[in-house]
């Protein structure tokens, strides 16, 4: 789904990324980009290169674009493409930065049909900035800081997924089928009158602290 490689034969021009794992950037209509991320379990700093290679002249966009399309009223910001593979694939839909300084401005238009926006932020100085930087831009972001030192990897592999749903508040002791059908606490009502209420439907059920959204 995510079409992760690894460069073992590179292409000619794409000599210095062998043995990196190859991450494209898949949209509705195909690979728009990549990113070549050293797996070596060293300091890439103290090795002398880059953790990331981007072929010359591709910009910086946003990874994972495809989670924008997602039928639930809330998405998660990540810092880096691994760590909103890692939510997405724990059934909350991220998008990612490709690092914390490369948040632009207009990407902010790409939340607003929605009711949440999650921004999972690095346990350190730079993931602190970032968030900041984001919710000043997007108007339903809720920061989430992960503890000092963590990822949303880290913390993933330590805790598994359990972890990264608890931090955001939501239970998914109720969420049955992802992409599909998910009951929230009356807390995350939206109003009626919320900028998605247009496209997405809304339907009241069962009691009346309960709303599900299909
Ligand atoms: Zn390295």
């Amino acid at each position: 789904m995510y079409r992760l490689g690894f460069v073992d034969e590179p292409v000619p021009g794409h000599e210095s990324y062998r043995d990196r794992l190859s991450i494209p950037y898949l949209t509705r209509t195909g690979v728009v980009a990549l990113t070549f991320r050293c797996i070596e379990d060293h300091s890439c700093k103290e090795a002398g290169h880059s953790k990331y290679l981007k072929p010359p002249a591709v910009s910086s966009r946003l990874y994972n674009t495809t989670a924008l399309f997602t039928d639930q009223p809330f998405i998660a910001i990540a810092e880096g493409e691994l760590d909103a593979l890692t939510l997405s694939i724990s059934d909350i839909p991220a998008v990612g930065v490709p690092g914390a300084t490369n948040w632009r401005r207009y990407y902010n238009r790409c939340f607003e049909d929605f009711t949440q926006v999650y921004v999972f932020c690095d346990g350190d100085t730079a993931g602190r900035e970032f968030g900041k930087k984001v919710a000043h831009e997007i108007e339903y972001a809720t920061l989430i800081h992960l503890p000092e030192g963590e990822d949303v990897n880290s913390l993933y592999c330590k805790e598994g997924k359990e972890a990264l749903w608890s931090l955001t508040g939501l239970t998914n002791t109720s969420y049955v089928t992802p992409a599909k059908r998910t009951t929230f606490p009356k807390s995350t009502y939206p109003e009626p009158s919320s900028p998605w209420a247009s496209s997405h439907s809304v339907v009241s059920v069962g009691a009346p602290q309960e709303q599900v959204w299909f």
